[in-house]
C-alpha cells in the first residue's frame, strides 16, 4: 500500500500548488482567489523509490454560501481520515488566523502524524518570521514555497519518515 498525504488548510494558502509539484501535475486548479478549487483531488507522488499518493482539499461546488465551511470542514475530515499523514499548509505571509488554529485544534485531537508547512515562505527569515506557528500545538514549522519549488523535497522527505 503507499502511504497517503493529505494536504489540508484554509483556502488560498497554496495546497494546490503544493499538489502540483508534488504530483508534477498542472491537474489541480490554483486559483488566484480564495476557494477556487472545487474538487478533492488525487494525486501520485514519488521520492525516490518510494511512491506516494497526495490528496488535495479546497475543492467543491458552493451551492449555498453558507454551505461553503460545512463542506469545507467536511472535504478535510474525509481527506484526513483516508490519510497516513497530514500536511497541515498554512501561510507564512498572512501569518495565523482563527481558521488555522480550529483546523489545528482538530488535528491535534485527531493525532494523526502531521507536518505543518508554512508555505509563501520565499525569502524569509525563518526563525523570526515562522514562530508565531508554534501557537498551533503541532511542533516544528516547515517553511516551503510551493511557487518557487523550494522545500519540496524535504517536505515530502518528513511526511514520509514517520511512516
Ligand atoms: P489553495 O486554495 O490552498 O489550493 O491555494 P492555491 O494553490 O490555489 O494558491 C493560492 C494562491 O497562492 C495562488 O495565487 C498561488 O499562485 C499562490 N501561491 C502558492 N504558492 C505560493 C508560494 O510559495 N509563494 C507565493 N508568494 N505565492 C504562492
Ligand atoms: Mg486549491
Amino acid at each position: 500500500m503507499k502511504p497517503v498525504l493529505a494536504l489540508v488548510g484554509r483556502p488560498n494558502v497554496g495546497k494546490s500548488t503544493i499538489f502540483n509539484r508534488l504530483t508534477k501535475s498542472r491537474d489541480a486548479i490554483v486559483a488566484d482567489y480564495a476557494g477556487l478549487t472545487r474538487d478533492r483531488h488525487y494525486g501520485n507522488g514519488r521520492l525516490g523509490s518510494q511512491e506516494f499518493i497526495v490528496i488535495d482539499t479546497g475543492g467543491f461546488e458552493p451551492k449555498a454560501i453558507d454551505g461553503i465551511y460545512k463542506e469545507m470542514a467536511k472535504q478535510t475530515r474525509q481527506a484526513v481520515a483516508e490519510a497516513d499523514v497530514v500536511v497541515f499548509v498554512v501561510d507564512a505571509r498572512a501569518g495565523v488566523n482563527a481558521q488555522d488554529h480550529e483546523i489545528a485544534r482538530y488535528l491535534r485531537k485527531l493525532g494523526k502524524p502531521t507536518v505543518l508547512t508554512a508555505n509563501k515562505a520565499e525569502g524569509m527569515t525563518e526563525g523570526v518570521q515562522l514562530s508565531e506557528f508554534f501557537e498551533l500545538g503541532l511542533g516544528e514549522v516547515l517553511a516551503v514555497s510551493a511557487s518557487h519549488g523550494q522545500g519540496m523535497r524535504t517536505l515530502a522527505e518528513l511526511a514520509l519518515q514517520p511512516l
